[in-house]
């Protein structure tokens, strides 16, 4: 379960951290001088800066304990307000009085705990607040009362004294502890439960939360079992209590994870019980080649042991206020021999096959200016595919950027293309709507819009049984709205041709065929008509193509005269002939849908642009 994964991640990872410490950004220090358990002169205060980034403090890993709206000192390094009981015109000169003879109070019993032979910190520290020492110290202008300040002792920082980690142990124990003991089920073993589990994940690390947020919280009695506040119902160990904050404090800021802004989820994963490593930097961006490596490397992968002994764990979570919500977990093997069993390298090999698709520009391009074009890609990032449910943006040639404004993309649109990619799971039919609706919008249909279709198509459920979708043309496919976008391609290249104010001049030029955007851009220019077939058209073409289609045959007898009379019998006649073949095969048109249905808009647009795409070598060898 999450819990134990989380506990056993925070083992692994948790390094020499001590149980209950978490990372603190401090901007200030307290060095006092001292010798043998006493001050030896006066303190001092100073700033400290990230040698990086001057405007940041330094990060400390510091005794920690969630505190709420109560007074709750931390050791040895805390607030301003703790630490020196200074306020600011946001704080109440009460309430700062409380934190800071709390804090005194608790430094006191620190030094109660351990002669002064043992660890003389503790008493330098009991000294600083009894001497008065403090009060001789200047406020600098810019402290504020919820700065990080850290106390130190001839320059070594006082959390790090020898009996600091054992006290503070003790102490939140007697905080957040419930004083039953019981079995964990977590880990199983009989120990002292927790009340409350001690810490919470930085809001920066969970979209939606406002405040640093907790996973498992019981704080009203309405939210517990048989109305009862708190872990009552949920036996966690103190020390189980701790490794689920570090462990999902950890999964979640590693490297291994995954937000984007305007997106309300946020991924990770990891992979537990062996040193074998998951697949998800080759999904996060896919190298041909490497993409090739693991397809070969996949059957003997699946004979080591090391392999099939491992667990691929996934984690989404949102927030909300102040508490963590888990939209997803999953917890699958990270290869099987057994096909029945779900498994993560399966997953993947789904995920390439699925979405794989012929880019527009299957070969490198040179344009007349002297630009190259690489060629297109036929496997695509997840994170690219989430990105393209946004607006086309015609001006920046690119898709709104996350976390814009105005981007009309699903703020679940990226869990949702991850949870096809890791989970082996359909596109949505929510998601699916949505890409037509901005296809329809945007007029704009490219090599990631084309691979987002292939994929949903891919994995509908009423796909019948034993039929694949093409990846790139195919001529057998009798799907009659995939003809009907091969044919309306035909026919926006038809009119294109038929529009050239010149005829090709030379077999060089037309090498570099109109395959992208940018090559067509510089057509335009070139071209009699502002507005061609195709952009007046293709908005409306994938739901409505029965209409639009028989305008297009009816105007292809005048496009052909105008290419025969311009550019030659010969480019006219394989224009024809590639007009008359995709027309027949609709049925003259009466086959082609009046009105197309989700699947059939997605077959539309698949033919579109394997059509286009298969025009790209086509052409130029019937033009050279
Ligand atoms: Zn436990």
């Amino acid at each position: 379960m999450l819990l134990q994964r989380l506990t056993a991640y925070a083992d692994e990872h948790r390094g020499d951290i001590p149980p209950f410490h978490r990372e603190r950004e401090f901007r200030w220090k307290v060095d006092i001088p001292a010798a043998g358990g006493r001050i030896t002169g006066p303190p001092v205060l100073e700033p400290v800066r990230d040698v990086d980034k001057p405007a940041r403090g330094v990060v400390h890993t510091v005794p920690a304990s969630t505190r709420t709206v109560a007074v709750a000192p931390q050791l040895a390094a805390d607030d301003v307000q703790y630490v020196l009981g200074w306020g600011d015109d946001t704080t109440q000169s009460a309430r700062v009085t409380q934190c800071h003879a709390a804090f005194v109070e608790l430094t006191r019993e620190w030094a109660a705990t351990i002669p002064v032979a043992q660890d003389g910190v503790p008493h330098v520290l009991v000294e600083l607040y009894r001497s008065g020492a403090l009060a001789k110290i200047d406020r600098p202008q810019e402290i504020r009362a919820k700065d990080g300040v850290v106390l130190a002792v001839n320059g070594q920082f006082a959390y790090r004294s020898p009996s600091a980690a054992g006290f503070w142990k003790t102490q939140v124990g007697q905080r957040k502890g419930s004083g039953r003991s019981g079995r964990c089920l977590v880990c199983g073993t009989c120990g002292a439960l927790a009340n409350t589990i001690p810490g919470k994940v930085p809001a920066a690390l969970v979209p939606g939360a406002s405040n640093d947020a907790a996973l498992v919280s019981v704080n009203e009695r309405v939210f517990g079992y048989d109305l009862v506040a708190q872990l009552t119902h949920t036996p966690i160990c103190l020390s189980c209590a701790d490794d689920v904050m570090v462990g999902l404090t950890g999964v979640l800021s590693s490297k291994h994870r995954l937000t984007l802004e305007g997106q309300d989820t946020r991924l990770a994963w990891w992979v537990t019980d062996t040193d074998e490593s998951d697949q998800m930097d080759l999904v996060m961006e896919p190298d041909p080649a490497q993409v090739d490596a693991f397809f070969a490397a996949l059957p003997q992968a699946r004979e080591r042991t090391s392999r099939l002994k491992g667990r691929f764990c996934w984690l989404a979570v949102g927030g909300n206020v102040a508490r963590i919500m888990v939209r997803e977990w999953i917890d699958i093997a990270l290869t099987s021999k057994n096909h029945n069993v779900v498994d993560h390298d399966s997953n993947i090999v789904a995920w390439f096959a699925d979405h794989k698709n012929t880019p527009r520009r299957t070969t490198p391009v040179r344009l007349r200016d002297g630009r190259d074009l690489p060629a297109g890609q036929w496997l695509h990032s997840p994170v690219a595919l989430a990105a393209c449910l946004g607006r086309w943006d015609e001006t920046t040639g690119r898709y709104r950027p996350f976390g814009a404004r105005n981007t009309d993309r699903p703020e679940q649109a990226l869990n949702q293309i991850l949870r096809a990619a890791v989970l082996n799971e359909p596109v949505p039919a929510a998601m699916r709507a949505h890409l037509i609706h901005r296809v329809r919008n945007d007029g704009h249909i490219d090599d990631l819009r084309a691979s987002l279709v292939r994929l949903a198509l891919s994995r509908r459920p009423n796909k019948p049984k034993g039929t694949s979708v093409p990846m790139s043309l195919d001529e057998t496919c009798t799907e009659t709205a995939y003809l009907a976008g091969r044919l309306f391609a035909v026919m926006e290249h038809a009119q294109r041709d038929a529009h050239y104010k010149t005829r090709r001049t030379s077999q060089s030029d037309s090498a570099a065929t109109e395959s992208d955007s940018d090559a067509e851009q510089e057509q335009n220019q070139r071209r009699e008509v502002n507005s061609s077939f195709g952009d007046k058209f293709r908005r409306r073409a994938c739901e409505t193509p029965r209409p639009i289609l028989t305008q297009g045959w009816k105007d292809s007898a005048a496009w052909l005269t105008k290419i025969r009379r311009h550019q030659g019998e010969a480019l006219a006649r394989w224009h024809q002939n590639r007009l008359t073949d995709l027309y027949e095969k609709c049925d003259g048109i009466r086959g082609v849908p009046l009105r197309s249905s989700l699947t059939q808009q997605e077959h539309f647009i698949l033919g579109y642009h394997h059509q286009l795409a298969y025009r790209t070598t086509k052409n130029t060898a019937a033009e050279a």
